[in-house]
């Protein structure tokens, strides 16, 4: 049966990728499937191409739609009809991911590397069950995407504000103790993580990370996955890390605190003269502070052994081929309850280009919230002050919201203020 490729510009031409055989793989064989090949490969090379992190292969009443995640935002790239061209497909990634076709309707992963354009790429496959059969994630894990060529990855590279880096910097330099980043899916925080690992990688202290999954290789870091540790320490995160302060590191960085056992091993390592550095759940910095009240840590404790709290989102920025002057729209200043007179301002719009798909944006850059804990917070914490006392002395010291701080990108003409509403949704 013939298969009509998707009537999109990219995928017409003839694709440039590769698919190696991952573990286990079946070879496909049918003029069938090197069609539903032929689309997939297309997709690849097009979704590396426009730098995008996923590649969403989805099931919907009308046959496959496929959409591509780039600057954290899903775009729809082309619908192909049929009901049966989506469960074909998704059937055809399963078998190149070497996973059993026959097996459906259930949570499925696979890892494996592909080569596109002459460079292997790794790449994650997740199925789900939904509505009219199954959908397909293929997450692009392209280590290249964290910096240039030729360039180490540092904090300024994250698109940080030179005030905010240099409190991250000094948060990453403190000898010991515990500073907690958070913030939602998606937001960068692995990334921010690594970029301050980074900074104090001089190869002077043991640095070790454990991690769900390492999603980036950082050089002169011992990095772990806590699959690795199955067999020692007992399951999962908490047992990972028993194991790994057996070794005594100096720097250790946690990649999700989940569970209270992971919360009160990190906290006692901190305490003890480690440097602790780890992912928590939450949307602001205070979120933090609450979660390990829930997981029943001491706030004393944690009030002496926590540095700092950084809480960050990604937001996309203005196209630099299409910007042009704007005045804020009404409706944009009252979706952020600002009043009329705070449109002045070096606010910029992308009219829409070649260059940014017509989407008027180009790029991610990250803002941030940060508490930095000194005594009188401190105080605070460990007397289990109301949040909005400690709210108010962060506030005192002059700490920045993510909103105010969007809004700052916004005024300069780096953002606009519908991305500062999408991203710092509040509430
Ligand atoms: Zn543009």
């Amino acid at each position: 049966m013939d298969v009509q490729l998707p009537a999109v510009e990219t995928a017409q031409r003839p694709p440039q990728a590769q698919v190696l055989p991952m573990r286990g793989a079946r070879q496909p064989g049918s003029r069938d499937a090197d069609s539903l090949a032929q689309l997939v490969l297309a997709n690849l090379a097009d979704a590396l191409k426009l730098g995008a992190s996923d590649i969403h292969f989805e099931s919907a009443s009308r046959g496959l739609v496929v959409r591509y995640r780039i600057d954290g935002v899903l775009e729809t790239v082309c619908e192909a009809g049929g009901g049966e061209m989506a469960a074909r497909t998704i059937a055809h990634l399963k078998t190149l991911a070497g996973l059993d076709g026959a097996v459906r309707r259930v949570p499925q992963e696979a890892r494996g590397t592909i080569r596109v354009n002459g460079r292997r790429v790794d790449i994650l496959l997740s199925l789900l069950p939904s509505l009219h059969g199954e959908d397909a994630i293929l997450s692009i894990l392209d280590k290249r995407r964290l910096v240039p060529a030729g360039e180490v990855l540092g904090i300024e590279q994250l698109g940080f504000t030179s005030v905010d880096c240099a409190q991250l910097r000094s948060l990453a330099t403190q000898p010991y103790g515990l500073v907690l980043v958070t913030g939602p899916a998606g937001c960068g925080k692995t990334t921010t993580l690594y970029g301050m690992l980074s900074e104090i990688n001089d190869g002077r202290d043991k640095i070790v990370t454990v991690e769900e999954s390492i999603e980036y290789e950082l050089p002169g870091i011992l990095q772990t996955a806590v699959a690795d540790y199955k067999d020692a320490g007992g399951a999962g995160m908490a047992g990972a890390l028993r194991a790994v302060l057996r070794h005594d590191p100096d720097r250790i960085m946690i990649g999700a605190i989940r569970d209270a056992a992971t919360a009160e091993l990190a906290l006692h390592a901190a305490q003890e003269g480690h440097f602790v550095l780890a992912a928590v759940g939450g949307n602001q910095v205070f979120d933090a502070i609450s979660r390990f009240a829930r997981f029943g840590i001491d706030p004393a404790a944690l009030a002496d052994a926590l540095n700092g709290v950084v809480s960050q989102r990604l937001l996309r920025t203005v196209c630099p081929h299409c910007a042009e002057p704007v005045e804020p729209p009404p409706r944009a200043l009252a979706a952020l309850s600002l009043p009329p007179e705070a449109a002045s301002g070096g606010f910029r719009r992308g009219a829409g280009c070649g260059a940014c798909r017509t989407t008027g944006y180009h790029g991610r850059r990250a803002v941030a919230e940060i508490l930095v804990v000194d005594e009188r917070l401190r105080t605070l914490i460990g007397q289990r002050a109301p949040l909005a006392d400690i709210r108010a002395e962060a506030r005192r010291q002059g700490m920045q919201n993510l909103r105010e701080a969007a809004l700052e990108l916004a005024r300069a003409g780096l953002t606009t203020l519908e991305e500062v509403a999408r991203v710092t949704r509040q509430g």
